[in-house]
C-alpha cells in the first residue's frame, strides 16, 4: 500500500496550478483555507506517512485537492485517433495543427472589380484598355503592361498586377477602363499566408474543437485530424426506490432522474455516456454490476449509497471488487460524499470510479464540478476546468459556515450591464427543480456564513461547466 503524506496536498495543489493557470487566477483568495486541516488525517501536520486506507478513511479533502486528484486521474489523457473534419465538433485536438502551405495559398482580390500594376499608372482619370479576366477556379494570365484586367473576388491577382480598383469606382468606354482615383499599391489585394504562413500553429493541442476550428482545418487542406479518443462512461444508480419514469408508481418508489441528468452532461463533456440497469440496495448484485462496468468502460460513475447509512454499500462494493478509493469526502455543498478511485486492470488503463451522492442536486453539482473536468482531462483538453467569473448579488445568501458552498442561482444583467447573480430559494440537496432553474454556482467561502446583496462574488457558469 502506498503511503500519503500530509504534505502532499500542497504539491498537488502546485501541480493543479501550474497546469490550470486559470483556475488557480479564479479561486486565489476565494476558496477557503480554514478546512486546510481536515485536509490531512490526525497528525498530517507533523508530516506523517499513512498507509492510503487510513488516509482515506480520516480525510476529508479541500474542493481545489479534490479537483486536483480527479484531474490527475484523468491524465495522461486517452490514446489518439484519426477523425474526419465533418465529425470533428466537440472533439479535442491531439497534436498542434500546423499549416502545411500558406493561408490564403495564392494572392486573390476581394473585389469584382479591374487589377492593375499601380507602379504604370499617372494621374487621375486614368484610362487603360482592358485585356482578359481573372475569375475564381482558373490562373490567369500575365497583366500586359499598361493595362488593366477584369477580375472577380476571389481569382488569382495576375503576376505584374498589384492592386484592384473596384468596379463601382470604375467607368467603362467600350474596351477602356476609367479610373476616377488613383488605387494604391495593395488596395483589394489578399496575400498569400495574410491569414497563417506556413509552418505556423494553426490551432494548439488540447484545444477543444468549435464550429470555426472545423473551417480553419478545412482551410488548410486538412480531410482528417488526430483527436484523442472520447472516454466511455457507465452510470449505475443505486436504490431500492427507483423505478423508471414514467412506469407504475408503486407507493415508496420514486421515478430515477440522475442517469438522464449525468448521461446529457457526460455527453457534453465530450463522452460516450450510456446508463446501466438500475442496481438493488443489495450487496451481490452492486458487486456484479459494478465489476462489470468496470471492465467496460474508463469512468464508472455510481449514484447513491455512497453515505454511511445501513444500506449504503457502493463504498465496501467498490472495494470488494478491486477498486482502491483515493477519497471520499469533500469539504463541500451539495456533495459531501464523494468516493473516487482506480480499478486496475491487465494490459489495459486503470478505470476511474466517481461515486456521486444520489441527492439529486447533489449528483449533479459534484458531476459537474468533478465529473465533466474528469472527462475533459481524460479526452486531452488544455482547459478541463472552466475559469470563475466575477459577478454581484442582487440578494444576501445566509447559510451556516463550515463548507464551500455552491449555491444555485440565476444570472442576470445590472443597470451598467454588469454580471448579476440572484440565489435561488430551495438550496436543499434534493431539490430538482432549483437545480433546473439556475444557470451558475455561486462560491461562498467555508468560513463565510453568508454574502451580502451588493457584494462580489465568483461564480461558474452553468453553461461553462456542461456547455
Ligand atoms: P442515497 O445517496 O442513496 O442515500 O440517496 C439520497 C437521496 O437521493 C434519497 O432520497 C434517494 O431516494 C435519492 N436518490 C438516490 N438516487 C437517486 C436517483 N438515481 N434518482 C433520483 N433520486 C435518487
Ligand atoms: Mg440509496
Amino acid at each position: 500500500m502506498g503511503g500519503t503524506r500530509c504534505a502532499r496536498m500542497g504539491e498537488s495543489e502546485a501541480a493543479l496550478h501550474s497546469r490550470q493557470g486559470r483556475l488557480r487566477l479564479a479561486f486565489t483568495g476565494n476558496l477557503d483555507g480554514a478546512s486546510a486541516s481536515r485536509a490531512c488525517p490526525p497528525g498530517g501536520d507533523a508530516g506523517l506517512t499513512f498507509p492510503r486506507g487510513v488516509w482515506y478513511a480520516f480525510a476529508v479533502l479541500r474542493f481545489e485537492e479534490a479537483l486536483s486528484r480527479i484531474l490527475a486521474l484523468g491524465t495522461p489523457a486517452l490514446s489518439v485517433e484519426r477523425v474526419p473534419i465533418e465529425d470533428l465538433d466537440g472533439r479535442v485536438l491531439a497534436e498542434d495543427l500546423v499549416a502545411r502551405a500558406d493561408l490564403p495559398g495564392f494572392d486573390y482580390s476581394s473585389m469584382d472589380g479591374y487589377a492593375v500594376r499601380t507602379r504604370d499608372l499617372g494621374e487621375p482619370p486614368i484610362r487603360l484598355p482592358v485585356r482578359g479576366e481573372s475569375r475564381t477556379g482558373v490562373l490567369p494570365d500575365a497583366l500586359a503592361p499598361g493595362s488593366s484586367m477584369r477580375i472577380f473576388t476571389g481569382a488569382a491577382i495576375p503576376a505584374g498586377a498589384d492592386a484592384v480598383v473596384m468596379q463601382e469606382n470604375v467607368t467603362r468606354d467600350g474596351d477602356i477602363a476609367v479610373f476616377t482615383a488613383a488605387p494604391r499599391a495593395g488596395q483589394n489585394v489578399r496575400r498569400r499566408g495574410d491569414d497563417l504562413a506556413a509552418g505556423a500553429i494553426a490551432i494548439a493541442k488540447g484545444t477543444r474543437l468549435r464550429p470555426a476550428h472545423l473551417a480553419l482545418a478545412a482551410s488548410l487542406d486538412e480531410a482528417e485530424i488526430a483527436v484523442t479518443k472520447r472516454p466511455e462512461v457507465a452510470i449505475l444508480a443505486t436504490g431500492d426506490e427507483l423505478r423508471r419514469p414514467g412506469t407504475d408508481a408503486v407507493p415508496g418508489t420514486i421515478p430515477e432522474s440522475n442517469t438522464v441528468v449525468l448521461r446529457a452532461m457526460a455527453r457534453r463533456a465530450g463522452a460516450r455516456a450510456r446508463a446501466l440497469p438500475y442496481v438493488r440496495d443489495e450487496r451481490a448484485a452492486t458487486e456484479r454490476a459494478f465489476a462489470a462496468a468496470l471492465e467496460e468502460a474508463d469512468v464508472v460513475v455510481t449514484i447513491g449509497g455512497v453515505s454511511v447509512g445501513d444500506h449504503d454499500l457502493v463504498r465496501p462494493a467498490l472495494e470488494a471488487v478491486g477498486v482502491t478509493l483515493d477519497f471520499w469526502r469533500v469539504a463541500m455543498k451539495p456533495g459531501k460524499p464523494l468516493a473516487v478511485g482506480r480499478f486496475p486492470r491487465a494490459g489495459r488503463r486503470d478505470a476511474i470510479v466517481l461515486g456521486l451522492p444520489g441527492n439529486p442536486a447533489s449528483a449533479m453539482v459534484t458531476f459537474a464540478l468533478f465529473g465533466a473536468p474528469l472527462l475533459r482531462a481524460l479526452s486531452g483538453d488544455a482547459r478541463p476546468f472552466p475559469p470563475t467569473r466575477r459577478a454581484r448579488m442582487t440578494r444576501a445568501h445566509v447559510r451556516d459556515p463550515g463548507r464551500l458552498e455552491f449555491v444555485r442561482a440565476m444570472v442576470g444583467h445590472g443597470d451598467g450591464g454588469e454580471l448579476t447573480v440572484t440565489t435561488l430559494g430551495n438550496q436543499a440537496s434534493g431539490a430538482v427543480t432549483t437545480m433546473a432553474q439556475s444557470d451558475a454556482l455561486v462560491l461562498v467561502p467555508a468560513e463565510e456564513s453568508g454574502v451580502p446583496a451588493g457584494a462580489e462574488v465568483d461564480v461558474l457558469l452553468m453553461s461553462d461547466l456542461c456547455g
